[in-house]
């Protein structure tokens, strides 16, 4: 990859209060760019509407602005360009890619021939070819709404790429995941098909985010090339866990970066600790974020998930000076 042309993005969604975790991914992410001379945009993701926290959205900004985060150009909001999303939903249902899909969750659950444990259902593409439009699927589930799938019946189906953290990956689409699920909005304004829409047309030359994801790669591969994108590289980044291995939550305790800040730390302290986290600093110890460029090396980025110890339900004062001490 070109280091000028590097472009990456920091994607947050407004569904909560940024904490360690996500300021660990956003740091990996704008470290990258940062050190390949590269562009960082940064871009609300706010499609999720029932999980959306008012004011959560200014208040990442304003956390990652006191880290010491910056972003080339303003601040995209995917709300604003449903038109730029219809426009990709209809071109995408106009050639069969997608269709509307009226079956319930629970009839997917039923449809499954093993137990899944996860999030990820296989969706044997019941709907397929069911409804000419989506009009004529949601007069049909009222008042439930329909949601469009991917479908993956034609060739090509199998996703390889070459995750530029994680390695190497082939996932077989069509027999794994079958006709996932694109977005539930007749517009197609939902993050799969909102998300890769924007990657292409803001020139993302490179992803950067949690490992969580790493699943969600290979259907919006998909996704891009019927649209006739090429999909970004990626590099997917271990996420932050609690000490039970979960992924980094409330019940881990208040890491929320407002509430170091108003509990009395610096930036210089959680950035610090942040970095040793991810290897660039043999222990936490103040630093700021853009003294970090020229220390950022991917290859020294644990390849584990980050356990976050300070889960004693002490103050979040306790917790800092617990997590610089005993990381
Ligand atoms: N907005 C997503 C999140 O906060 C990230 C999506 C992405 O990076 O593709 O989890």
């Amino acid at each position: 990859m070109s280091a000028a042309a590097y472009t990456g993005r920091l994607a947050p969604s407004p569904t909560g209060a940024l904490h360690i975790g996500n300021a660990r991914t956003f740091m990996v992410a704008w470290l990258r760019a940062r050190s390949l001379g590269g562009r960082i945009l940064m871009r609300i993701e706010d499609l999720d509407h029932p999980h959306n926290k008012p004011g959560a959205a200014e208040q990442a900004l304003e956390d990652l602005r006191w880290l010491g985060f910056d972003w080339d150009g303003g601040e995209t909001v995917q709300s604003s360009r449903r038109a730029v999303y219809r426009e990709a939903c209809a071109r995408l249902s106009a050639d069969g890619s997608i269709y509307p899909c009226v079956c319930s969750r629970a009839d997917v659950e039923r449809a499954q021939s093993a137990p899944h444990a996860g999030e990820q259902l296989y969706y044997p593409g019941t709907c397929r070819g069911r409804f000419r439009t989506w009009d004529e699927a949601a007069a049909f589930c009222a008042p439930r709404v329909p949601l469009w799938r991917f479908s993956t019946a034609a060739p090509g189906g199998t996703v390889s790429f070459t995750d530029n953290f994680a390695g190497p990956r082939s996932v077989d689409v069509a027999r794994t995941l079958g006709d996932f699920p694109v977005a539930r909005d007749r517009d197609g304004a939902g993050y799969m098909l909102a998300s890769v829409v924007d990657d292409h047309l803001q020139g993302v030359t490179e992803i950067v985010r949690g490992d969580d994801l790493l699943q969600a790669t290979a259907p919006q591969t998909m996704i891009a090339r019927a649209l006739g994108f090429a999909f970004p590289e990626t590099f997917h980044v271990p996420l932050a866990v609690g000490e039970n291995g979960m992924r980094l939550a409330k019940r881990h305790g208040d890491t929320r970066i407002a509430s170091f800040r108003a509990a009395g730390a610096r930036p210089e302290d959680v950035v610090g600790f942040l970095a040793a986290s991810c290897g660039l600093l043999p222990e936490p110890a103040p630093c700021r974020l853009c003294e970090l460029v020229p220390l950022f090396d991917p290859a020294r980025i644990p390849r584990k998930p980050f356990v976050w110890r300070g889960t004693d339900g002490t103050s979040v004062r306790d917790a800092l000076r617990y997590a610089t001490r005993y990381m």
